[in-house]
């Protein structure tokens, strides 16, 4: 194989685009030459301001001081996803970050947890969880707290200031950027390789690697390369969202909030300067004005732009990697951001790329190893997301029993079966979300494991009560020095 290619071309200068012209700009060898095609007329989605910790990976390996960011950003900080309505009206529960409870001896808290339920004393795991306890009071803290941990946490940011945030710092670094609307993908008609995007003044942007970061569009994956769509609306069949910003409100939360809506759901996420909203929703089950008149009915302020309406279709490529062209972004695929999981899609696949970086032509087993992970990794996140719509109780609403009685993925039905008959939880090496994710998610949606580990019973019964009490008093105890959020951010990035 040879070494690096001469020049990457990035079709697209949305979130994807900006974060791997960014990240390319920092860690290729000099005298590598990265362009990026992006068009001011088309625009960018402009959505995709919640985010998971993994985020901190990226900005540190970029080097960004974390102050900067946020003001730059006009980011919050986040705790965790509140899901409220999605067991049934009412009943709320969140996926905060960080660990719940506390293992002991060879088993992971869930045991106890479930041993405790069915004793009759156990709460709910709001109680066990530092991040949650934190988020319902309202508080921030970094460093090290009483109980021995940080307090995990990831950002609510405006992607159109991220981009531009991530553009600064690429072309500082030498990225070209060519405004234009690419009008044709040129193809090398032996190989099948990509060798120059032609724009419709008549430029030809030629390179050896080409990125596509075109959005839903995909134009070079899909059209020119034809990777082909995997449509899995059989599991998630949202199909459209509408968008809108409203007014802050005095005091942030420091968590995003999905609520279940009658065919869908909305978020919520609070940046320091406004509040951004959606609604996502099976146009099968709710028509666009309904959709509409939901969304602004449950809003916190007046609303600060036109509702934005986006059409999509969740799946994701077969490939994400085709000869010389990688899909990043929109591009590779799409599934609903109940989780957060765009962004950090787009960092994985690009820190992927760059582990193997190739020179022209990768080899083709470096090409099928980097789309069968990248398929196990969106598969396992589809999985996850699936969870929190079949284990809904919200039963004679016509979209939540759709949701419920759909056929899963096998992978899916195993993991749940697994959980309760025996309340342990398979992880496979290199999926995404962990243990304590699903046990929140399946505790939450009210997914009941029959069982526990024996071990747990190793444990007298007043030393498992003890015990729970013991964590969820250090950890009220450890959230009470912390300092509300709001304040926290203004004297962290002085002033907003
Ligand atoms: P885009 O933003 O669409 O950018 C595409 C780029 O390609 C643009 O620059 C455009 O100008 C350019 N382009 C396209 N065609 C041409 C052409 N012919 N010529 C020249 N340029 C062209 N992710 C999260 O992590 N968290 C979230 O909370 C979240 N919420 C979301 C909510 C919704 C409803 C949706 C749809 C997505 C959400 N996402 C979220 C996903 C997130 O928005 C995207 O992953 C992210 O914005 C990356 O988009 P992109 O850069 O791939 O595409």
């Amino acid at each position: 194989m040879d070494t690096v290619p001469h020049t990457f071309v990035i079709a697209g200068g949305g979130t994807a685009g900006w974060m791997a012209a960014a990240a390319l700009s920092r860690f290729t060898p000099p005298g590598t030459r990265i362009v990026l095609v992006e068009s001011d007329a088309i625009g960018t989605v402009g959505v995709g301001e919640a985010t998971i910790p993994q985020i901190h990976n990226f900005n540190r390996a970029l080097g960004f001081d974390e102050r900067e960011f946020l003001r730059a950003t006009r980011g919050t900080f986040k705790l965790g996803i509140e899901f409220d309505g999605w067991l049934r009206a009412g009943e709320r529960y969140m996926h905060a970050f960080g660990p719940i409870g506390r293992a002991h001896g060879l088993l992971p808290f869930q045991h106890y947890w479930i041993r405790a339920r069915q004793l009759g004393f156990a709460k709910p795991l709001s109680a066990y969880s530092l991040n949650e306890t934190a988020a319902r009071q309202m508080r921030m803290q970094k460093g090290r707290t009483s109980v021995g941990i940080e307090l995990p946490y990831a950002y609510h940011f405006d992607a159109g200031l991220y981009a531009a945030f991530l553009r600064d710092f690429a072309e500082a670094r030498g990225v070209r950027r060519v405004e234009g609307v690419i009008a044709s993908v040129e193809r090398d008609g032996e190989s099948g390789d990509i060798t120059a995007l032609a724009l419709n003044d008549g430029e030809r942007i030629e390179g050896t690697f080409f990125i596509d970061c075109t959005g839903f569009r995909a134009l070079l994956i899909g059209e020119a390369m034809e990777a082909r769509f995997d449509d899995w609306s059989a599991y998630l069949p949202c199909n459209r969202a509408i968008t809108v910003p409203c007014e802050g409100v005095a005091e942030i939360t420091p968590y995003t909030r999905a609520t279940a809506r009658k065919a869908g759901w909305q978020w919520r996420i609070p940046l320091q300067h406004r509040i951004g909203n959606g609604l996502v929703y099976c146009a099968d089950f709710m028509s666009d004005d309904e959709a509409a008149e939901t969304l602004l009915a449950n809003l916190d302020g007046e609303v600060q732009a036109d509702p934005r309406p986006i059409r999509f279709t969740t799946g994701a490529r077969r490939q994400h990697w085709v000869g010389n062209c990688l899909a990043v972004g929109l591009s590779a695929g799409f599934m609903e951001p109940m989780e957060s999981t765009s962004i950090h899609l787009i960092q994985s696949a690009i820190s992927r790329f760059l582990s193997v970086v190739p020179g022209g032509r990768a080899d083709p087993a470096t090409i099928d190893w980097f789309n069968a992970q990248s398929r196990f990794e969106w598969e396992r996140i589809r999985d996850f997301l699936v969870l929190h719509y079949t284990a809904n109780q919200r039963e004679g609403e016509p979209f939540w029993d759709h949701v419920r009685t759909m056929d899963l993925p096998d992978t899916l039905s195993a993991k749940i079966a697994q959980w309760k008959a025996t309340g342990f939880i398979h992880r496979e090496h290199e999926e995404l979300f962990t243990e304590v994710g699903w046990f929140q998610v399946l505790a939450g949606q009210g997914v009941k494991a029959q069982s526990y580990n024996p071990l747990a019973d190793a444990l007298p019964e007043s030393d498992l009560r003890a015990m729970l009490e013991g964590v969820e008093g250090a950890l009220d105890a450890a959230v009470q020095p912390m300092t509300n959020h709001t304040e926290f951010l203004q004297s962290y990035t002085g002033g907003m």
